[in-house]
């Protein structure tokens, strides 16, 4: 009888002779299994070159099942399988999802990548320093989970959003270089990115500028990234140098704060080619102050009518009101589009250059504002790099975003809110228009992002009491409010504060792009669901009355 035993290393083949053992006993499926036996090499034509021990099997001579097993929910030894099974029964049962050996994997390479966090740092002279999770509300932009105080009810702590606060206090105390692999909380609306806590990298420095920080986290990641890929033969190229752009240039080339820059297909922008068209449509959007603006699909000539249907319904989606097409033929006569015969040589010849494009290039045209050509645009040019497999997944490119805007104003329209956080400073150099134009003021922020997604950000931080308060009244944030929400950090910055700036990681998804997946609960080993809800634990639950009462609480 042959039977094969796993552990976290791999399978072996157990070998029971049933002239020793007539039956097998209590071996089941799944169940903990301790063997004494003989380790040798199967004989020719039983070895199986396809397993890694596929040529070497253990011959028992004793067995004891250490813990019987009942049938499991689902076959955690079958892959193929398990890609059919529902995920809320997989994290329910995670303990068992968690003996696949992917599973293991992502465990091993998500702690191999925090020790090489650590060793880094430490050799940098970094200290680890831990900070509260019950704390006070910290703003950086989402809802905060709450702790009922139970000695004065009424008063609440809150989980912090990221140790932001702590982490400036620590530089005002003397620290100069800390970090923490830190748990971070965020009640926001759930995405296949997201999760109510999630854990961060932070890192803060003494006496930098950006271009310090900048340094930093790269060498750091650098090292991170290609040690894990080499401890673990991730098939990914090296990475690095990290290309820098500024946030305007990631908006205009890319329509986007976090472009997928492993492939070109800049967008082009028609307006002054177009400055005098006669073409009605493009005419009165620039002339109201929209934009012209496109892509370049290559050798998008050959797409069917249905296949270009596809293309523009997906503009509409994203709140264009159509898409404008050319396609470039061989002569201007030859052109085809939709917009083909409204359009001079010479306005084509311009488009052709800006887009650098090719004959038998479709290029796609989006009429609209700016803010929503950037939105249509980017998700256009992701879509074209899909369909022409641009997103090469051997390759993680990572990229530098610099310069963000300060402030934006709110949707609602109502005030000035802080693009990173209102911690941030503005460059020296833009401090001026705080008053006269604050939405011109650039910030001393970053942001690495890798493949389309933002992986870690970070800023210089304001450090002079008075600034601060200049940006918190920017905000709306009434004297009043700023004495009670932020008193002992304006307070702590009027002892002595060093010029500081730092950085987070998001480690989870760090996790992600070297395993190749694309939703966060594959990396997380306990991850709550898309409701928020831990199907294993069955949290969130009912309290008893008597905790109720304590805290002082009752449903309104
Ligand atoms: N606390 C910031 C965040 O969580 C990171 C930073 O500015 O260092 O995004």
């Amino acid at each position: 009888m042959f039977v094969d035993l796993r552990d976290r290393t791999g399978i072996v083949q157990l070998t029971l002779d049933p002239a020793k053992f007539p039956d097998r006993g209590d071996i089941r499926s799944e169940c903990c299994l301790a063997v004494t036996g003989l380790v040798h090499e199967r004989a020719e034509g039983t070895k199986n070159f396809r397993i890694p021990t596929g040529e070497t099997e253990i011959l028992v001579e004793s067995f004891e099942v250490l813990g019987s097993s009942k049938p499991l929910p689902f076959p955690v030894s079958d892959e193929e399988q398990m890609a059919t099974v529902n995920e809320e029964l997989r994290v329910r049962h995670r303990y068992l999802d968690l003996r696949r050996p992917v599973m293991y994997q992502r465990l091993a390479i998500r702690a191999a990548v925090i020790r090489r966090m650590r060793a880094y740092l430490d050799a940098s002279k970094f200290l680890e320093i831990e900070t509260p999770i019950i704390t006070k509300s910290t703003p950086e932009g989402a809802r905060d989970y709450l702790v009922a105080y139970r000695l004065e009810p009424g008063l609440w702590y809150a989980l912090p959003q990221s140790p932001q606060q702590y982490k400036q206090l620590l530089m005002v105390a003397g620290v100069e270089r800390y970090y923490q692999v830190a748990k971070c909380f965020r009640d926001e609306s759930m995405r296949a990115d997201r999760q109510p806590e999630f854990t961060q990298l932070d890192i803060e420095m003494s006496f930098v500028e950006s271009e310090e920080v900048l340094q930093l986290a790269e060498a750091l990641a650098v090292s991170v990234i290609n040690g894990t890929i080499e401890e673990f033969g991730v098939d990914k190229e090296a990475v690095g140098p990290f290309e820098r752009i500024t946030y305007q240039e990631a908006m205009d080339l890319y329509g986007s704060d976090k472009p997928d820059l492993r492939f070109g297909l800049k967008l082009f922008n028609c307006g002054p080619i177009l400055a005098s068209t006669t073409f009605g449509v493009f005419r009165d959007a620039l002339e109201t102050g929209n934009v012209v603006r496109g892509v370049r699909y290559p050798a998008g000539g050959s797409l069917t009518r249905r296949e270009l249907g596809t293309l523009e319904e997906l503009c509409k989606e994203f709140g264009a009101k159509g898409m404008a097409t050319l396609v470039l033929g061989p002569t201007h006569e030859e052109n085809r589009g939709s917009i083909a015969r409204f359009l001079s040589p010479e306005e084509v010849a311009g488009i052709k250059a800006a887009a650098e494009a090719e004959e038998g290039d479709l290029l796609c045209f989006i009429a609209s504002d700016y803010a929503t050509s950037c939105d249509v645009l980017y998700r256009l040019r992701l879509e074209i790099g899909d369909r022409l497999k641009l997103r090469d997944p051997r390759i993680l490119k990572f990229i530098w975003v610099v310069d963000f805007p300060l402030v934006e104003w709110t949707t609602d329209g109502a005030r000035w809110s802080a693009v990173h956080h209102p911690f941030t400073s503005p460059k020296d150099e833009d401090v001026h228009l705080l008053d006269s134009a604050p939405g011109k003021a650039r910030a001393n922020a970053y942001d690495m992002v890798c493949n389309g997604y933002e992986c870690a950000g970070g800023s210089i931080r304001i450090h002079r009491p008075e600034v601060q308060q200049r940006m918190f009244s920017l905000l709306g944030i009434d004297d009043a409010t700023q004495q009670a929400q932020f008193g002992h950090l304006l307070e702590a910055f009027s002892f002595g504060a060093p010029p500081h700036g730092g950085i987070a990681f998001g480690l989870d998804r760090a996790i992600m792009l070297l395993t190749d997946t694309e939703n966060i609960r594959e990396v997380i080993p306990f991850p709550k669901m898309g409701n928020g809800i831990d199907p294993l634990m069955d949290a969130p639950s009912p309290i008893d009355p008597q905790q109720w009462a304590e805290l002082g609480l009752r449903l309104s």
